[in-house]
C-alpha cells in the first residue's frame, strides 16, 4: 500500500509527521509520499517559497525508513489538483495496488468542496486522522460516494474507495501558529523537527527579527 501525505508544509512540522508516521506503522505501508503543493495566491502572507518548503519536508523525513518525497505538483507550473496528483500516482503502479490519501480531520471535513471529488474514491482510500479542534461533519458527502471501513485489511483488499479513521496521537500543531510565532519574534522550537527549524533560521524564513529568536 502506498500513502499520500498533501499539504502547503508551510512549514512542516510534528502535527504532520507524527500522525504520519502513525499511519505508516499502523497500516503498514510500503511507502509513504509527501507531495507539497503550490499555495494558492489567497493565502496569507508571508508564506515560504515552493523550494523552501520542499527543503524543509526533505530536511524532516531525511533517513525515515518509507518516507519520500516527491515533488511533482510544484514541478508544475500552476497550482494542481489533487484528483489529478492521484489519477497520475494511480497510471504509475497500476489499477490493483492500494492507494491511501492520507488527511487530518479538519481536510476531510471540506473534502466535497475539492476540485472534482467525486472521483477520488475510484483512485483512492481516504485515511482521516482525527486532530485537535476539528469535529466530524454531521453530513459527510463524500460517505455517501465511499464506504468507512474499521478494518485495516478492508483496505489491502482493494485498492480504492472506502474511508479509514485512524487514530493518531493528537498534537495540536498547525503551521499558521507556527508562522505567527515567528513574525512576533517567537521561538516555534520543540513544534517541529530541529533540522527544519535550523533551515527556518538559516534562510530568515517568515521572521521580522531573526536575530532575536532561539
Ligand atoms: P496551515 O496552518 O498553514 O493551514 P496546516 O498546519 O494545517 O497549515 P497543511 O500543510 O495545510 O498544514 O496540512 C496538510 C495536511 O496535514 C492536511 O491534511 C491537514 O489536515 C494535516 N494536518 C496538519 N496539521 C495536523 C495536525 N496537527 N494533526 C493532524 N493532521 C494535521
Amino acid at each position: 500500500m502506498i500513502g499520500v501525505l498533501g499539504g502547503t508544509f508551510d512549514p512542516i512540522h510534528f502535527g504532520h509527521l507524527r500522525p504520519a508516521l502513525e499511519v505508516h506503522e499502523s497500516l503498514g505501508l510500503q511507502e509513504l509520499l509527501f507531495i507539497p503543493s503550490h499555495v494558492p495566491p489567497h493565502r496569507d502572507a508571508p508564506v515560504a517559497a515552493a523550494r523552501h518548503r520542499l527543503a524543509m519536508v526533505e530536511h524532516a523525513i531525511a533517513g525515515v525508513p518509507g518516507f519520500r518525497i516527491d515533488s511533482r505538483e510544484l514541478d508544475r507550473s500552476g497550482p494542481s489538483y489533487t484528483v489529478d496528483t492521484l489519477r497520475a500516482l494511480r497510471a504509475e503502479i497500476g489499477a490493483e495496488r492500494p492507494l491511501l490519501l492520507i488527511m487530518g480531520l479538519d481536510a476531510f471535513a471540506g473534502l466535497d468542496t475539492w476540485h472534482r471529488w467525486r472521483e477520488i474514491p475510484a483512485l483512492a482510500h481516504v485515511v482521516v486522522a482525527r486532530r485537535p479542534g476539528s469535529t466530524m461533519p454531521e453530513d459527510a458527502a463524500y460517505l455517501e460516494l465511499a464506504g468507512a471501513t474499521e478494518s485495516r485489511s478492508a483496505l489491502e483488499d482493494r485498492a480504492c474507495g472506502l474511508v479509514f479513521f485512524q487514530s493518531v496521537t493528537q498534537l495540536d500543531i498547525s503551521a499558521t501558529d507556527i508562522r505567527e510565532r515567528l513574525g512576533g519574534g517567537r521561538s516555534p522550537r520543540y513544534l517541529l523537527p530541529d533540522s527544519v527549524w535550523h533551515y527556518i533560521t538559516e534562510h530568515h524564513l517568515y521572521q521580522r527579527h531573526p536575530e532575536d529568536l532561539q
